[in-house]
């Protein structure tokens, strides 16, 4: 029976257990399985190779997705380390410009030294994407909406110019989730998530996964999955499985904070900039309102200039300047030094990720209440002399 995402976040996957009845997945916190004979398992060796927790969340995840199969990992990098080794010596990949800093650490610093290369370009504009696709080009890495400058790549068009050329798209799609948006359905080959944001939701756990219908492509990514060994533990598993039942009343209330504020910042006059694909002024809003269910709920902006941004984020009191994003609470950063320390400056400054640029994850705390914090913080920031 087909069921509608809202019935999925709490019904996909394997819904409960089976041998007990037991409403949720059970935590099977087994590192090994009892063979009944040499050669006669049940289905379930190593934990490493498979685990039914963390199997409940693969499912799950795929349910969400609308793919045929799913792959959990320890971390969104570790996903992105499993994929990204599908990849060989002399194999290039066209990346979005904007990208999480971690991304392109591991390109830069891990898969560069094997030889897997990359090139860096807008994948908002399609006359980009098509003239970087040359022989060695074997994939197109995007993020939409694309971390932290928010800007929008039209997945159903990038997909068609990989397609044509005979290469594969692979979509970030953690900003949004499922719930949001689904790159499968829009021709995305593989889809990424860093669970360890939405998905989880609570700031409380790291997680990743990998979603795909490509049988072969999926069979070679168990066996990496394997071989790398960078799975999901069972209890995460768990963690992850019971965030997503509440993922799409969260997102619907992450989503009308984060337009009340991005409306109030773009009037407010306390800013030069406000990114964000939800605003009608936003170059990314007509293919946004396209290809997703919403906006979702990262703002960036960049503070008037007589104000003083370090002064800014000390002065915050319910908004927390931490890493990471996704979670129920609202966290503020700073890309430059903090996410996106791992891009070197000039690559910043070339793609418009400023020394002055906030990033602002939007919980789902009272708009009101963040409202008042950022007036506060901002209103108490005036650089000294101004
Ligand atoms: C956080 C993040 C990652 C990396 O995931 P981890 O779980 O931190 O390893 C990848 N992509 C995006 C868009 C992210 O925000």
């Amino acid at each position: 029976m087909g069921m509608k995402i809202d019935s999925l976040l709490i019904h996909g996957g394997t819904d409960g257990d089976v041998t007990t009845g037991a409403v949720n997945v059970p935590v099977y916190q087994t590192s090994t399985y009892r063979q009944d004979g040499l050669g006669e398992n049940r289905g379930w060796e190593y934990s490493r190779t498979g685990n039914p927790t963390r199997a409940a969340a693969e499912k799950l995840v795929a349910d969400l997705e609308q793919g045929k199969y799913g792959l959990a990992f320890a971390s969104g990098l570790a996903a992105i380390n499993t994929v990204l080794s599908l990849f060989e010596t002399g194999d290039k990949l066209v990346v979005s410009d904007n990208i999480y800093g971690g991304t392109f650490r591991i390109l830069d610093n891990v898969f560069n030294r094997f030889g897997i290369t990359y090139t860096i370009v807008d994948t908002s504009d399609l006359s980009k994407v098509e003239a970087a696709i040359d022989d060695d080009v074997r994939a197109v890495y995007v993020e939409s909406p694309a971390n932290p400058l928010l800007t929008v790549t039209d997945i159903e068009k990038v997909a068609e110019t990989a397609h044509r050329k005979g290469k594969l798209l692979i979509v970030d799609n953690t900003f949004l989730t499922p719930y949001l948006q689904r790159p499968l359905t829009l021709g995305a080959d593989i889809v990424i998530h860093s669970g360890t944001k939405y998905l989880g939701g609570h700031s409380d756990v790291i997680s990743g996964f990998v979603i795909l219908n490509d049988k072969e492509l999926a069979d070679r990514l168990y066996y990496l999955q394997n071989a790398i060994g960078g799975v999901l533990a069972p209890w995460d598993s768990y963690l992850v499985i019971r965030g997503i039942k509440t993922l799409g009343v969260r997102m619907d209330r992450h989503v009308e904070n984060a337009g009340r504020i991005a409306e109030w910042l773009l009037q407010s006059g306390y800013v030069s900039r406000v990114y964000y694909p939800g605003l009608k002024s936003d170059p990314g809003y007509e293919v946004q309102k396209k290809q997703a269910d919403g906006a979702g709920a990262m703002i960036s902006f960049v503070l008037d200039e007589k104000y003083d941004h370090r002064k800014f984020f000390r002065n915050l009191r319910i908004i927390t300047l931490a890493e990471s994003l996704g979670g129920v609470e609202s966290l503020v950063c700073h890309p430059a030094s903090m996410t996106h320390a791992a891009i070197p400056p000039e690559i910043r400054k070339e793609v418009g990720i400023v020394d002055e640029l906030i990033r602002l994850s939007v919980g789902i705390e009272d708009a009101g209440d963040l409202i008042d914090d950022l007036k506060q913080a901002v209103e108490n920031s005036v650089k000294e002399g101004k």
